[in-house]
């Protein structure tokens, strides 16, 4: 079952610039390209997690109306405050994107955090920065941006797997994107959980991952495991598994430093209730540090892993709404499209959080 992946095919479709571009890439590569996209309703067409006071509560005209910079304005003119309570309870939201220049990127969204990969999310060559100027080029640019920074491990990396051929490169990767995930200062490197063989016993994936994390050099950036969609062997699909992922980490010295990224749509797909998956996660893990909002175009329990745009696959609304309000962590929107498509699932997110 070795050549058996359970991989996200969403994926497929953020890096348009990756060599093995799958069937369907070609429309969302195109609809990718966010320097035209994400400009077209620059200003006043992007609504801001901090909701703009209208014209008449301003007395003047919405021309005249000064441009929230950043989106950190709590107050416009002299006499109108924005609600608080309402700032405070929208979590950081942002997006997967391409890699080059994710600034721009984050930027063209009105973003304030962003999710790419670093090199071939496919392959076993190591992480490259392609940020002009390196990594910490890319480190500065963030900073000065206020834009936070999350890396996307390879898909192909499964430390779980009892397939030494396999095993051993991707603790090797994982190593090495996570050094190069805390040179460019990111937030998280993001890591899916794996499997083992289809007639493999899981307890030795646990402790296959258990072994790759006390082998693992974690430095200021944390690891963060997600939850996956598919395949019956999988570590991260079930409660009850990740359940034993997370025993098998506890052991190791670094387990604070291991964190998790719950995927509602790979939750729904791989057959978890939402209703109270937030609660359950963290009644093992102790944390949520990223979300993936994504919608899914399959049923619940399909175990397939295709991201949909919010509101436009089959989760119910409110209850994806309620996870990501729920988890209270910085989400990360990995939805088919450019900055248009990913402008108007990050206002799905504020009209319904
Ligand atoms: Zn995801």
């Amino acid at each position: 079952m070795r050549g058996r992946r359970p991989l996200a095919d969403h994926h497929l479709v953020v890096d348009p610039h990756r060599p093995e571009a799958g069937p369907g890439d070609e429309a969302r590569a195109r609809a990718q390209r966010p320097a035209e996209s994400g400009r077209q309703r620059d200003g006043r067409g992007v609504p801001l997690e901090v909701p703009e006071p209208s014209p008449d509560l301003l007395g003047r005209s919405g021309d005249e109306h000064v441009e929230p910079e950043g989106g950190h304005g709590t107050t416009v003119g002299l006499s109108v405050t924005v609600p608080t309570m309402e700032r405070m309870s929208t979590p950081a939201l942002g997006a997967h994107v391409e890699q080059t220049d994710p600034i721009a990127e984050a930027q063209a969204r009105k973003a304030s955090l962003v999710q790419f990969f670093l090199g071939d999310p496919q392959g076993y060559k190591g992480p490259e920065v392609r940020f002009e100027g390196g990594a910490q080029a890319l480190r500065s640019a963030a900073q000065e941006a206020g834009v936070d920074l999350y890396v996307h491990a390879p898909y192909i990396i499964n430390v779980a797997t009892l397939n030494n051929r396999i095993r051993i490169p991707s603790r090797k990767l994982l190593q090495q994107h996570l050094d190069a995930a805390t040179e460019i200062g990111a937030k998280g490197l993001i890591v899916h959980g794996g499997h083992v063989g289809a007639d493999d016993d899981p307890e030795k994936g646990f402790d296959n991952w258990r072994k790759a994390i006390a082998s693992l050099t974690i430095g200021d950036t944390p690891v963060l495991i997600e939850n996956t969609a598919g395949g019956d062997n999988a570590m991260a699909r079930h409660l009850d598994r990740i359940a034993r992922v997370w025993e098998a980490i506890s052991a190791t010295q670094d387990a604070e430093r291991v964190g998790f990224c719950l995927d509602t749509c790979h939750a729904w797909a791989g057959g978890i209730e939402l209703g109270d998956v937030v609660d359950q996660v963290r009644a093992i893990t102790g944390r949520i540090d990223l979300v993936h909002a994504n919608d899914s175009r399959d049923a619940a329990g399909s175990g397939a892993d295709r991201h949909a745009n919010l509101g436009s696959g089959q989760l119910p609304a409110d209850e994806l709404a309620d996870v990501v309000r729920a988890a209270g962590a910085p989400v990360v929107v990995e939805t088919p499209g450019g900055a248009q498509e990913h402008v108007a699932d990050l206002d799905w997110l504020r009209e319904h959080l």
